[in-house]
């Protein structure tokens, strides 16, 4: 239904939400927000041709989500007699184009914290502010952002269990704030119905994409503590998607983990952590945390990382799960350590490379994430896995695929020694250890 305000926007002032990785209409704070402003609110989504550019598959599944999400909200937008606007460009080009086309008096978005969104922004801002448009943001992302979660010395954690204990007591005294956007649906500005560009202009394929069922009800997550380790298993609560996308809020994620379950709320604590080491120390894109092991002389051997990728080492969970990874762009977590264990201290392969692989196919890729969970399993990270602490990754099998339901799912007609092991565990062992005990000792 269209509204009194939601005239057709001629010269009229606008505001434009400019959504970016929270494609969603509900509990979303830069929407409320400019809902709650006087002007008529236009939604703005960018394919970013500067992220579209460097993914190297056109069947890329995660372009397919979003595109498939936001033609969902642009349903949503239509049934409120609005539209989504949506430009393929740069983002600088983009905004170019869209003060051509609307008299705009300020943009309202959700902050983004990793290094290439946040030149994004500043271009953005400088851009606009030349304009004269104001330029509003808002934390939505996360509970803590930045540097609301630091020493009492106002340095940042760089350890992981302070830290959470630091979150955990300014949570009890933090009251989460609601958006309840749908109050203010009737301020979205009337526009005339646009369609989203298709994925073939966008240089991409339609694929099918299957995320994973989410699992939080109250009786799946009072097992989690009990079920997440076991790949079989749908033990954990498969967020991950909707919370890359932002297509949940972590709002309400958070508050139902903090009612259920403590082991819940740590990893999305987790999170939180890995995103503000990223914040104070953007350095580990591509440099070790440690930079100690700087010195660690890897292997390199790219047959050895293409058998890997394929899933053909001759282990099985780490064939079953580069095999799941592979089909679906999901890993269970107990296996993501063990094949980035398998990567980095047996075949001493650079964790970056395991990293740049896992981006490119997992559907939850998420850089503070990736790099901090492969700095860990390397033992280059802030609060690492010490480097002699190799999982033997039959003995891995043994205790959380006992029977191998996961691995025969992955790897069909699955017996044991169904391929020769690219390396024996005992000798990749002890070579690990002195590679890494030489490169400290080096120092
Ligand atoms: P649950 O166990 O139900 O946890 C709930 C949420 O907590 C997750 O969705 C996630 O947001 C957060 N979380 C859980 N574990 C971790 C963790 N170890 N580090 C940070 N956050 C965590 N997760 C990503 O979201 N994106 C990635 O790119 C990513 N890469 C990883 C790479 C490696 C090598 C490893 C070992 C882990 C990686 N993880 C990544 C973390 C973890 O594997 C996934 O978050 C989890 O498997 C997602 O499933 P879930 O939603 O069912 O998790």
């Amino acid at each position: 239904m269209v509204t009194n305000r939601q005239q057709l926007i001629g010269d009229k002032e606008v505001n434009v939400y400019w959504m970016r990785r929270d494609l969603r209409l509900h509990d979303n704070a830069a929407l409320y927000h400019a809902l709650r402003s006087p002007e008529p609110v236009l939604v703005f989504f960018i394919f970013d041709r500067f992220i579209l550019e460097r993914l190297s598959d056109t069947r890329d599944k995660r372009v397919n989500f979003i595109h498939d999400t936001l033609a969902e909200i642009n349903r949503q937008l239509h049934r409120q007699g609005s539209s989504l606007v949506v430009l393929h460009d740069f983002p600088l080009p983009a905004f170019e184009q869209l003060v051509t086309r609307y008299n705009i008096k300020n943009v309202f978005f959700n902050r983004d914290y990793e290094p290439y969104a946040l030149e994004r922004d500043a271009a953005v801002e400088e851009f606009l502010q030349s304009r004269q448009i104001g330029w509003n943001s808002f934390k939505d992302q996360v509970i803590f952002e930045k540097s609301e979660v630091m020493k009492p010395d106002g340095s940042p954690y760089t350890v992981f269990t302070p830290y959470s204990k630091k979150w955990k007591e300014k949570f009890m005294q933090t009251e989460l704030p609601a958006y309840s956007t749908e109050e203010f649906f009737s301020g979205f500005a009337g526009n005339p119905f646009q369609k989203i560009p298709a994925l073939e202009k966008l240089g991409f394929e339609e694929v099918e994409v299957k995320i994973p069922v989410l699992n939080i009800s109250e009786e799946h997550i009072k097992g989690y503590n009990q079920n997440r380790n076991f790949p079989a298993v749908e033990g954990t609560s498969n967020v991950s998607v909707p919370l890359r996308f932002g297509t949940i809020s972590i709002r309400e994620l958070v508050s139902h983990a903090y009612n259920l379950d403590e082991q819940w709320l740590n990893e999305f604590i987790w999170r939180e952590f890995f995103m503000m080491i990223l914040y104070h120390f953007p350095q580990v894109v591509t440099e070790n945390f440690r930079r100690k092991y700087d010195r660690i002389k890897w292997r390199n051997n790219e047959e050895e990382f293409d058998l890997w990728c394929k899933g053909e080492t001759g282990y099985a969970m780490v064939d079953a799960g580069m095999r799941q990874l592979n089909e679906t762009g999901c890993m269970h977590n107990r296996v993501r350590m063990i094949t980035a264990g398998f990567l980095t201290k047996h075949l001493l392969i650079d964790w970056r490379w395991g990293e740049a692989y896992f981006a490119e196919k997992l559907l939850d890729y998420e850089l503070s994430s990736n790099n901090g969970n492969w700095q860990w399993a390397a033992g280059t990270g802030c609060d690492a896995a010490p480097y002699f602490r190799i999982f033997n990754p039959v003995t891995q099998l043994k205790k959380f695929d006992p029977q191998l339901d996961y691995v025969k799912k992955w790897i069909p007609g699955y017996r044991e020694g169904y391929l020769e092991p690219i390396v024996e565990h005992k000798f990749a062992r002890e070579r690990a250890l002195e590679v890494y005990k030489r490169s400290l000792a080096e120092l």
